[in-house]
Protein backbone atom coordinates (compact mmCIF):
# COMPACT_ATOMS: atom_id res chain seq x y z
CA UNK A 1 0.00 0.00 0.00
CA UNK A 2 1.03 3.45 -0.82
CA UNK A 3 0.74 5.88 1.82
CA UNK A 4 0.50 9.71 0.44
CA UNK A 5 3.30 11.76 1.74
CA UNK A 6 1.96 14.80 4.51
CA UNK A 7 1.33 18.08 2.43
CA UNK A 8 3.44 21.04 3.95
CA UNK A 9 2.50 24.12 1.82
CA UNK A 10 -0.88 24.45 0.31
CA UNK A 11 -0.59 22.48 -2.79
CA UNK A 12 -3.96 22.46 -5.01
CA UNK A 13 -2.68 19.00 -6.43
CA UNK A 14 -2.56 17.29 -3.44
CA UNK A 15 -6.54 17.97 -3.25
CA UNK A 16 -9.05 16.17 -5.53
CA UNK A 17 -11.52 19.39 -3.89
CA UNK A 18 -11.05 22.95 -4.46
CA UNK A 19 -8.19 24.73 -3.01
CA UNK A 20 -9.93 28.63 -2.84
CA UNK A 21 -7.38 31.33 -1.21
CA UNK A 22 -7.97 34.77 -0.68
CA UNK A 23 -7.94 37.05 -3.95
CA UNK A 24 -9.62 33.99 -5.18
CA UNK A 25 -13.27 34.61 -7.55
CA UNK A 26 -15.21 31.95 -4.76
CA UNK A 27 -13.51 33.23 -1.79
CA UNK A 28 -15.85 36.15 -0.35
CA UNK A 29 -18.56 33.07 -1.12
CA UNK A 30 -17.20 30.30 0.72
CA UNK A 31 -15.41 32.26 3.87
CA UNK A 32 -20.04 32.96 4.44
CA UNK A 33 -21.65 31.26 7.32
CA UNK A 34 -24.55 31.53 8.46
CA UNK A 35 -24.23 34.17 10.64
CA UNK A 36 -23.60 37.44 9.09
CA UNK A 37 -22.14 39.29 12.26
CA UNK A 38 -18.89 37.37 11.65
CA UNK A 39 -17.05 39.02 8.35
CA UNK A 40 -13.94 36.65 9.25
CA UNK A 41 -11.09 35.39 6.55
CA UNK A 42 -9.36 32.51 6.42
CA UNK A 43 -5.91 31.54 5.25
CA UNK A 44 -7.13 29.28 3.12
CA UNK A 45 -10.15 27.37 2.15
CA UNK A 46 -9.91 23.31 1.52
CA UNK A 47 -13.28 22.21 0.06
CA UNK A 48 -13.04 18.62 0.59
CA UNK A 49 -14.35 16.26 -2.18
CA UNK A 50 -13.77 13.17 0.36
CA UNK A 51 -11.88 11.39 3.07
CA UNK A 52 -8.48 11.53 1.41
CA UNK A 53 -9.02 15.10 1.30
CA UNK A 54 -9.75 15.53 5.26
CA UNK A 55 -6.88 13.71 5.94
CA UNK A 56 -4.85 15.37 3.68
CA UNK A 57 -5.80 18.85 5.02
CA UNK A 58 -5.69 17.75 8.74
CA UNK A 59 -2.12 16.69 7.73
CA UNK A 60 -1.87 19.97 6.00
CA UNK A 61 -3.03 21.52 9.34
CA UNK A 62 -0.52 20.33 11.65
CA UNK A 63 2.72 20.67 9.35
CA UNK A 64 1.87 24.04 8.50
CA UNK A 65 0.68 25.06 12.01
CA UNK A 66 -2.40 26.90 11.08
CA UNK A 67 -4.83 26.80 12.91
CA UNK A 68 -7.94 24.57 11.88
CA UNK A 69 -11.61 25.42 11.68
CA UNK A 70 -14.37 22.92 10.44
CA UNK A 71 -17.13 23.89 8.50
CA UNK A 72 -19.86 21.55 7.47
CA UNK A 73 -23.47 23.34 7.34
CA UNK A 74 -21.98 26.73 8.59
CA UNK A 75 -24.58 27.45 11.46
CA UNK A 76 -22.31 27.27 14.49
CA UNK A 77 -23.81 30.40 16.37
CA UNK A 78 -20.49 31.91 17.88
CA UNK A 79 -18.88 31.47 14.23
CA UNK A 80 -16.77 29.17 14.96
CA UNK A 81 -16.74 27.24 11.10
CA UNK A 82 -14.60 30.76 9.70
CA UNK A 83 -11.14 32.09 11.66
CA UNK A 84 -9.23 34.84 10.52
CA UNK A 85 -5.81 32.77 9.19
CA UNK A 86 -6.66 29.83 9.68
CA UNK A 87 -6.99 26.65 7.71
CA UNK A 88 -10.89 26.44 6.81
CA UNK A 89 -11.70 22.65 6.21
CA UNK A 90 -15.04 23.11 4.04
CA UNK A 91 -16.58 19.50 4.50
CA UNK A 92 -19.90 21.16 2.53
CA UNK A 93 -19.29 19.89 -0.98
CA UNK A 94 -19.40 16.07 0.70
CA UNK A 95 -23.17 15.50 -0.11
CA UNK A 96 -24.17 11.57 0.09
CA UNK A 97 -26.79 10.25 1.75
CA UNK A 98 -27.84 6.69 0.95
CA UNK A 99 -30.86 5.60 2.72
CA UNK A 100 -31.49 1.69 3.10
CA UNK A 101 -35.40 1.34 3.22
CA UNK A 102 -35.21 -2.08 4.32
CA UNK A 103 -32.76 -2.02 6.90
CA UNK A 104 -34.26 1.26 8.03
CA UNK A 105 -30.69 2.90 7.58
CA UNK A 106 -29.16 6.06 6.13
CA UNK A 107 -25.38 7.02 5.94
CA UNK A 108 -24.90 10.62 5.43
CA UNK A 109 -22.09 12.39 4.30
CA UNK A 110 -20.47 15.52 6.48
CA UNK A 111 -21.71 18.29 4.26
CA UNK A 112 -25.41 17.36 4.45
CA UNK A 113 -28.02 20.10 5.48
CA UNK A 114 -30.81 18.80 7.45
CA UNK A 115 -33.29 19.31 4.48
CA UNK A 116 -31.39 17.63 1.95
CA UNK A 117 -31.31 14.73 4.81
CA UNK A 118 -35.23 14.59 5.30
CA UNK A 119 -35.74 14.66 1.28
CA UNK A 120 -34.21 11.32 0.98
CA UNK A 121 -35.82 9.72 4.17
CA UNK A 122 -39.38 11.10 3.46
CA UNK A 123 -39.37 9.20 -0.34
CA UNK A 124 -39.70 6.28 2.20
CA UNK A 125 -42.01 7.24 5.12
CA UNK A 126 -38.77 7.44 7.17
CA UNK A 127 -36.65 10.94 8.78
CA UNK A 128 -33.74 11.22 11.33
CA UNK A 129 -34.49 13.24 14.15
CA UNK A 130 -32.82 16.26 13.46
CA UNK A 131 -33.32 20.12 14.16
CA UNK A 132 -36.14 22.56 13.00
CA UNK A 133 -34.08 24.67 10.54
CA UNK A 134 -33.92 23.05 6.87
CA UNK A 135 -30.47 24.62 6.35
CA UNK A 136 -28.54 23.81 9.04
CA UNK A 137 -25.70 21.32 8.88
CA UNK A 138 -26.13 17.74 9.91
CA UNK A 139 -22.70 17.46 11.25
CA UNK A 140 -22.37 19.99 13.82
CA UNK A 141 -26.16 19.82 15.20
CA UNK A 142 -25.62 15.81 15.82
CA UNK A 143 -22.21 16.11 17.45
CA UNK A 144 -23.81 18.49 19.93
CA UNK A 145 -27.17 16.51 20.25
CA UNK A 146 -29.65 17.38 17.80
CA UNK A 147 -32.75 18.64 19.75
CA UNK A 148 -35.85 18.94 17.00
CA UNK A 149 -39.73 18.49 16.68
CA UNK A 150 -39.87 14.32 16.78
CA UNK A 151 -37.31 14.43 19.56
CA UNK A 152 -40.25 13.52 22.63
CA UNK A 153 -41.06 10.28 20.59
CA UNK A 154 -37.72 9.47 18.64
CA UNK A 155 -34.90 10.99 20.91
CA UNK A 156 -31.85 13.54 20.06
CA UNK A 157 -30.50 12.86 16.55
CA UNK A 158 -27.93 11.00 18.80
CA UNK A 159 -30.01 8.59 19.83
CA UNK A 160 -30.37 7.40 16.18
CA UNK A 161 -26.80 7.28 15.93
CA UNK A 162 -25.20 3.60 15.03
CA UNK A 163 -21.71 4.58 13.83
CA UNK A 164 -19.19 7.27 12.17
CA UNK A 165 -16.08 7.59 10.53
CA UNK A 166 -14.02 10.56 11.74
CA UNK A 167 -10.42 11.99 10.57
CA UNK A 168 -8.41 12.17 13.65
CA UNK A 169 -5.89 14.77 14.71
CA UNK A 170 -2.98 12.53 13.42
CA UNK A 171 -4.84 12.51 10.15
CA UNK A 172 -5.95 8.76 10.33
CA UNK A 173 -9.71 7.53 9.81
CA UNK A 174 -11.23 5.09 12.72
CA UNK A 175 -14.71 4.04 12.98
CA UNK A 176 -16.49 4.88 16.30
CA UNK A 177 -19.88 2.96 17.94
CA UNK A 178 -21.24 0.96 20.39
CA UNK A 179 -18.72 -2.01 18.97
CA UNK A 180 -15.44 0.15 17.83
CA UNK A 181 -14.12 2.53 20.02
CA UNK A 182 -16.96 2.54 22.14
CA UNK A 183 -15.26 5.23 24.24
CA UNK A 184 -15.28 8.00 21.67
CA UNK A 185 -18.56 7.22 20.34
CA UNK A 186 -19.99 7.91 23.59
CA UNK A 187 -17.71 11.65 23.23
CA UNK A 188 -19.04 12.08 19.79
CA UNK A 189 -22.63 11.83 21.06
CA UNK A 190 -22.42 15.37 22.37
CA UNK A 191 -18.74 16.61 22.79
CA UNK A 192 -18.89 18.44 19.16
CA UNK A 193 -15.73 18.57 17.24
CA UNK A 194 -13.26 18.11 19.46
CA UNK A 195 -11.67 14.64 18.68
CA UNK A 196 -11.70 14.74 14.75
CA UNK A 197 -13.34 15.20 12.23
CA UNK A 198 -16.60 13.27 10.93
CA UNK A 199 -16.91 12.42 7.36
CA UNK A 200 -19.81 10.38 7.59
CA UNK A 201 -23.02 9.06 9.96
CA UNK A 202 -24.75 6.24 9.87
CA UNK A 203 -28.31 6.65 11.03
CA UNK A 204 -31.18 4.35 12.66
CA UNK A 205 -34.22 5.91 10.35
CA UNK A 206 -37.48 5.89 12.40
CA UNK A 207 -40.87 5.28 10.84
CA UNK A 208 -42.75 8.57 10.64
CA UNK A 209 -44.89 8.33 7.52
CA UNK A 210 -44.97 11.58 5.92
CA UNK A 211 -47.71 14.07 7.60
CA UNK A 212 -47.61 15.56 10.83
CA UNK A 213 -50.57 17.84 12.69
CA UNK A 214 -48.59 20.86 12.92
CA UNK A 215 -48.49 24.69 12.98
CA UNK A 216 -48.67 28.03 15.24
CA UNK A 217 -51.52 28.78 17.60
CA UNK A 218 -51.00 32.37 17.86
CA UNK A 219 -52.54 34.85 20.53
CA UNK A 220 -51.34 38.65 20.72
CA UNK A 221 -48.26 39.01 23.39
CA UNK A 222 -50.59 41.05 25.46
CA UNK A 223 -52.22 37.40 26.40
CA UNK A 224 -48.84 36.16 27.07
CA UNK A 225 -49.00 35.92 30.72
CA UNK A 226 -52.55 33.27 30.70
CA UNK A 227 -50.96 31.51 28.02
CA UNK A 228 -47.77 31.05 29.38
CA UNK A 229 -49.64 30.04 32.75
CA UNK A 230 -52.35 27.36 30.37
CA UNK A 231 -49.74 25.83 28.33
CA UNK A 232 -47.76 25.06 31.68
CA UNK A 233 -50.52 23.05 33.21
CA UNK A 234 -51.49 21.62 29.54
CA UNK A 235 -48.29 20.01 28.65
CA UNK A 236 -47.04 19.01 31.70
CA UNK A 237 -48.73 15.56 31.03
CA UNK A 238 -48.17 15.74 27.06
CA UNK A 239 -47.71 12.24 25.66
CA UNK A 240 -44.44 11.84 24.00
CA UNK A 241 -46.37 11.80 20.28
CA UNK A 242 -46.39 16.31 21.45
CA UNK A 243 -43.69 18.50 20.70
CA UNK A 244 -43.97 22.01 21.14
CA UNK A 245 -42.34 25.01 21.14
CA UNK A 246 -43.03 28.72 22.20
CA UNK A 247 -42.31 31.79 20.05
CA UNK A 248 -42.49 35.39 21.25
CA UNK A 249 -41.86 37.61 18.36
CA UNK A 250 -43.54 40.72 16.12
CA UNK A 251 -45.31 38.22 13.66
CA UNK A 252 -43.55 38.14 10.64
CA UNK A 253 -45.10 38.96 7.40
CA UNK A 254 -45.63 35.73 5.99
CA UNK A 255 -48.49 34.17 4.60
CA UNK A 256 -49.64 31.51 6.54
CA UNK A 257 -50.20 34.64 8.89
CA UNK A 258 -53.31 36.64 9.07
CA UNK A 259 -52.17 40.23 7.36
CA UNK A 260 -53.71 41.72 10.37
CA UNK A 261 -51.11 40.49 12.86
CA UNK A 262 -48.23 41.08 10.75
CA UNK A 263 -45.48 43.07 12.48
CA UNK A 264 -47.71 42.80 15.54
CA UNK A 265 -46.02 41.38 18.90
CA UNK A 266 -47.39 38.01 19.53
CA UNK A 267 -47.18 34.78 21.48
CA UNK A 268 -47.44 31.70 19.58
CA UNK A 269 -47.54 27.19 20.58
CA UNK A 270 -45.98 25.26 18.02
CA UNK A 271 -47.33 21.96 18.26
CA UNK A 272 -45.97 19.13 16.32
CA UNK A 273 -48.07 16.48 16.83
CA UNK A 274 -46.57 12.76 15.73
CA UNK A 275 -49.00 10.61 15.20
CA UNK A 276 -52.54 9.69 14.92
CA UNK A 277 -53.96 12.54 13.90
CA UNK A 278 -57.86 12.66 15.77
CA UNK A 279 -55.84 11.99 18.82
CA UNK A 280 -53.67 14.74 18.40
CA UNK A 281 -56.92 17.06 17.88
CA UNK A 282 -58.26 15.88 20.59
CA UNK A 283 -55.25 16.64 22.58
CA UNK A 284 -54.82 20.08 21.12
CA UNK A 285 -58.22 20.86 21.84
CA UNK A 286 -57.99 22.28 25.51
CA UNK A 287 -55.38 24.76 24.44
CA UNK A 288 -57.64 25.65 21.53
CA UNK A 289 -60.98 26.36 23.86
CA UNK A 290 -58.36 28.36 25.83
CA UNK A 291 -58.03 31.75 24.48
CA UNK A 292 -59.69 32.03 21.71
CA UNK A 293 -56.41 32.43 19.69
CA UNK A 294 -55.87 35.49 17.05
CA UNK A 295 -55.41 32.60 14.58
CA UNK A 296 -54.53 29.00 14.40
CA UNK A 297 -52.53 27.02 11.86
CA UNK A 298 -52.22 23.91 13.28
CA UNK A 299 -53.27 21.65 10.43
CA UNK A 300 -52.30 18.02 9.31
CA UNK A 301 -49.28 18.77 6.68
CA UNK A 302 -46.36 17.08 5.04
CA UNK A 303 -43.71 16.59 7.71
CA UNK A 304 -41.26 18.55 5.30
CA UNK A 305 -43.37 21.06 4.89
CA UNK A 306 -43.04 21.64 8.75
CA UNK A 307 -39.65 21.13 8.88
CA UNK A 308 -39.14 24.39 6.36
CA UNK A 309 -41.65 26.57 8.49
CA UNK A 310 -39.04 28.24 10.16
CA UNK A 311 -36.76 28.78 6.99
CA UNK A 312 -37.58 32.15 6.32
CA UNK A 313 -37.31 33.25 10.12
CA UNK A 314 -33.69 32.42 9.88
CA UNK A 315 -31.88 33.32 6.47
CA UNK A 316 -28.55 33.18 6.36
CA UNK A 317 -26.60 36.72 6.11
CA UNK A 318 -28.35 38.54 9.36
CA UNK A 319 -26.48 39.30 12.06
CA UNK A 320 -27.54 36.81 14.84
CA UNK A 321 -26.68 36.87 19.13
CA UNK A 322 -28.13 34.01 21.41
CA UNK A 323 -27.99 33.09 24.83
CA UNK A 324 -29.29 30.05 26.21
CA UNK A 325 -30.36 28.11 29.23
CA UNK A 326 -32.61 25.12 30.33
CA UNK A 327 -34.72 25.34 33.78
CA UNK A 328 -36.91 22.64 35.03
CA UNK A 329 -40.17 24.29 35.28
CA UNK A 330 -42.16 27.06 34.06
CA UNK A 331 -42.78 28.95 37.54
CA UNK A 332 -44.68 32.01 37.95
CA UNK A 333 -41.52 33.97 38.55
CA UNK A 334 -40.19 32.66 35.23
CA UNK A 335 -43.26 33.58 33.39
CA UNK A 336 -43.36 37.16 34.94
CA UNK A 337 -39.58 37.78 33.78
CA UNK A 338 -40.73 35.96 30.45
CA UNK A 339 -43.84 38.33 30.14
CA UNK A 340 -42.36 41.11 30.68
CA UNK A 341 -38.70 40.81 28.50
CA UNK A 342 -40.32 39.66 25.58
CA UNK A 343 -42.76 43.15 25.43
CA UNK A 344 -39.64 44.41 24.94
CA UNK A 345 -38.60 43.43 21.44
CA UNK A 346 -38.07 45.78 19.48
CA UNK A 347 -36.78 44.08 16.55
CA UNK A 348 -38.92 42.81 13.87
CA UNK A 349 -36.76 40.05 13.32
CA UNK A 350 -36.08 38.61 16.49
CA UNK A 351 -37.97 35.54 17.86
CA UNK A 352 -36.89 33.67 20.67
CA UNK A 353 -38.13 30.25 21.42
CA UNK A 354 -38.49 28.19 24.33
CA UNK A 355 -38.22 24.42 23.71
CA UNK A 356 -40.12 21.58 25.55
CA UNK A 357 -38.05 18.88 26.71
CA UNK A 358 -38.55 15.34 28.56
CA UNK A 359 -40.34 12.84 26.55
CA UNK A 360 -37.87 9.92 24.81
CA UNK A 361 -34.73 12.23 25.37
CA UNK A 362 -35.42 11.64 29.05
CA UNK A 363 -35.77 8.33 29.12
CA UNK A 364 -32.18 7.69 27.82
CA UNK A 365 -29.76 7.22 30.80
CA UNK A 366 -27.71 10.60 31.51
CA UNK A 367 -24.47 8.74 31.44
CA UNK A 368 -24.57 6.95 28.15
CA UNK A 369 -23.72 9.83 26.08
CA UNK A 370 -22.07 13.13 26.51
CA UNK A 371 -25.17 15.32 25.86
CA UNK A 372 -26.41 16.89 29.28
CA UNK A 373 -29.40 17.69 28.49
CA UNK A 374 -32.13 15.30 29.57
CA UNK A 375 -33.61 15.89 32.71
CA UNK A 376 -33.94 19.62 31.40
CA UNK A 377 -37.83 21.13 31.59
CA UNK A 378 -37.55 23.45 28.78
CA UNK A 379 -34.64 25.29 26.82
CA UNK A 380 -34.50 29.01 26.56
CA UNK A 381 -33.13 30.05 23.41
CA UNK A 382 -32.81 33.46 23.63
CA UNK A 383 -31.76 35.08 20.11
CA UNK A 384 -31.77 38.93 19.18
CA UNK A 385 -31.49 39.13 15.06
CA UNK A 386 -30.96 42.64 12.87
CA UNK A 387 -30.58 42.68 8.77
CA UNK A 388 -27.26 44.53 9.50
CA UNK A 389 -25.53 45.88 12.36
CA UNK A 390 -27.56 48.85 13.12
CA UNK A 391 -29.21 47.87 16.01
CA UNK A 392 -27.95 44.86 16.56
CA UNK A 393 -26.43 46.32 19.97
CA UNK A 394 -29.08 47.65 21.58
CA UNK A 395 -30.47 44.02 20.50
CA UNK A 396 -28.23 41.85 22.06
CA UNK A 397 -28.06 43.84 25.37
CA UNK A 398 -31.72 42.59 25.30
CA UNK A 399 -30.75 39.12 24.96
CA UNK A 400 -27.98 39.90 27.82
CA UNK A 401 -30.04 41.40 30.54
CA UNK A 402 -33.50 39.04 30.27
CA UNK A 403 -30.29 35.29 30.23
CA UNK A 404 -29.42 37.20 33.45
CA UNK A 405 -33.08 38.06 35.05
CA UNK A 406 -33.07 34.26 34.80
CA UNK A 407 -29.87 33.21 36.16
CA UNK A 408 -31.55 32.27 40.11
CA UNK A 409 -33.02 29.36 37.36
CA UNK A 410 -30.64 28.12 34.89
CA UNK A 411 -30.27 24.30 34.99
CA UNK A 412 -27.22 23.51 32.38
CA UNK A 413 -27.31 25.25 29.02
CA UNK A 414 -26.91 22.95 25.28
CA UNK A 415 -24.16 22.84 23.92
CA UNK A 416 -25.53 23.54 20.58
CA UNK A 417 -26.69 26.81 21.43
CA UNK A 418 -23.82 28.51 23.56
CA UNK A 419 -22.07 30.93 22.46
CA UNK A 420 -18.17 32.38 22.73
CA UNK A 421 -19.09 32.24 26.48
CA UNK A 422 -15.66 30.81 27.83
CA UNK A 423 -14.34 27.58 29.36
CA UNK A 424 -16.56 27.83 32.70
CA UNK A 425 -19.70 27.42 30.29
CA UNK A 426 -18.55 24.71 28.20
CA UNK A 427 -17.68 23.09 31.55
CA UNK A 428 -21.64 23.87 32.66
CA UNK A 429 -22.80 22.26 29.50
CA UNK A 430 -20.83 19.18 30.26
CA UNK A 431 -21.12 19.03 34.60
CA UNK A 432 -17.82 17.74 36.12
CA UNK A 433 -17.72 14.34 35.55
CA UNK A 434 -18.79 14.58 32.06
CA UNK A 435 -16.37 17.13 31.28
CA UNK A 436 -13.59 15.20 33.11
CA UNK A 437 -14.32 12.19 31.36
CA UNK A 438 -13.96 14.29 27.77
CA UNK A 439 -11.02 15.98 28.60
CA UNK A 440 -9.44 12.37 28.97
CA UNK A 441 -10.64 11.38 25.90
CA UNK A 442 -9.29 14.95 24.42
CA UNK A 443 -5.93 13.97 25.61
CA UNK A 444 -5.87 10.53 23.73
CA UNK A 445 -7.40 11.45 20.68
CA UNK A 446 -6.18 15.13 19.98
CA UNK A 447 -3.59 16.53 22.57
CA UNK A 448 -2.14 19.03 21.08
CA UNK A 449 -5.72 20.87 20.32
CA UNK A 450 -5.57 20.84 16.67
CA UNK A 451 -9.55 20.67 17.16
CA UNK A 452 -9.75 23.81 18.80
CA UNK A 453 -11.64 26.64 17.49
CA UNK A 454 -14.87 25.10 18.68
CA UNK A 455 -17.11 24.52 22.46
CA UNK A 456 -13.01 23.37 23.19
CA UNK A 457 -12.80 20.82 25.66
CA UNK A 458 -9.05 21.76 26.97
CA UNK A 459 -6.43 18.66 27.46
CA UNK A 460 -4.63 20.79 30.07
P1 LIG B 1 -20.78 24.50 11.39
O1 LIG B 1 -20.69 25.96 11.66
O2 LIG B 1 -20.34 24.01 10.08
O3 LIG B 1 -20.04 23.71 12.51
C1 LIG B 1 -20.11 24.11 13.86
C2 LIG B 1 -19.02 23.41 14.62
O4 LIG B 1 -19.29 22.02 14.66
C3 LIG B 1 -17.65 23.53 13.97
O5 LIG B 1 -17.02 24.71 14.41
C4 LIG B 1 -16.96 22.28 14.45
O6 LIG B 1 -16.45 22.48 15.75
C5 LIG B 1 -18.09 21.28 14.52
N1 LIG B 1 -18.20 20.50 13.29
C6 LIG B 1 -18.92 20.79 12.18
N2 LIG B 1 -18.80 19.81 11.28
C7 LIG B 1 -17.97 18.89 11.81
C8 LIG B 1 -17.48 17.64 11.36
N3 LIG B 1 -17.81 17.16 10.17
N4 LIG B 1 -16.66 16.95 12.18
C9 LIG B 1 -16.32 17.44 13.38
N5 LIG B 1 -16.76 18.60 13.86
C10 LIG B 1 -17.58 19.32 13.09
N6 LIG B 1 -29.53 22.82 17.03
C11 LIG B 1 -30.38 21.84 17.36
O7 LIG B 1 -30.03 20.91 18.07
N7 LIG B 1 -31.67 21.87 16.92
C12 LIG B 1 -32.15 22.84 16.12
O8 LIG B 1 -33.30 22.83 15.73
C13 LIG B 1 -31.26 23.87 15.74
N8 LIG B 1 -31.68 24.85 14.93
C14 LIG B 1 -30.78 25.78 14.48
C15 LIG B 1 -31.21 26.72 13.56
C16 LIG B 1 -30.32 27.66 13.08
C17 LIG B 1 -30.79 28.68 12.08
C18 LIG B 1 -28.99 27.67 13.56
C19 LIG B 1 -28.04 28.71 13.08
C20 LIG B 1 -28.56 26.73 14.48
C21 LIG B 1 -29.45 25.78 14.95
N9 LIG B 1 -29.06 24.82 15.89
C22 LIG B 1 -29.93 23.83 16.23
C23 LIG B 1 -27.71 24.83 16.44
C24 LIG B 1 -26.83 23.92 15.60
O9 LIG B 1 -27.01 22.59 16.02
C25 LIG B 1 -25.35 24.29 15.74
O10 LIG B 1 -25.17 25.63 15.37
C26 LIG B 1 -24.47 23.36 14.91
O11 LIG B 1 -23.14 23.55 15.28
C27 LIG B 1 -24.62 23.63 13.43
O12 LIG B 1 -23.94 22.67 12.68
P2 LIG B 1 -23.33 23.05 11.26
O13 LIG B 1 -22.69 21.85 10.72
O14 LIG B 1 -24.38 23.73 10.45
O15 LIG B 1 -22.31 24.17 11.68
Amino acid sequence: MTVAAAPTELDDTAFRGEVVRPGDPGFDVHRQIWNGSFDRRPAAIVRCAGVADVIAAVKLGRASGLPVCVRSGGHSFPGFSVADDALMIDLSPMKGVRVDPEGRTARVQAGVLLGELDRETQAFGLAVPSGIVTHTGVAGLTLGGGIGWIMRKHGLSIDQLLSVDLVTAEGELVKASTDENPDLFWGLRGGGGNFGIVTEFEFRCVPLGTHVLAGPIIWPMTRSGDVLRFYRDWVADAPDELMTILIHRKAPPLPIIPAELHGQPVVMVVPCWVGDVEAGQAFLEPLRAFGPPAADVCVPKPFLAHQAMLDPSFPPGRWYYFKSCDIAELTDEIIDITVERSLQISSPLTSFPIWQMGGAVARVGDDETAFHGRTAGFTYNIGACTETAEGFEAEREWVRSFWSALEPWHQGVYVNFLGEEGPERVRQAYGPEKYERLRALKRRYDPDNVFRLNQNISPD
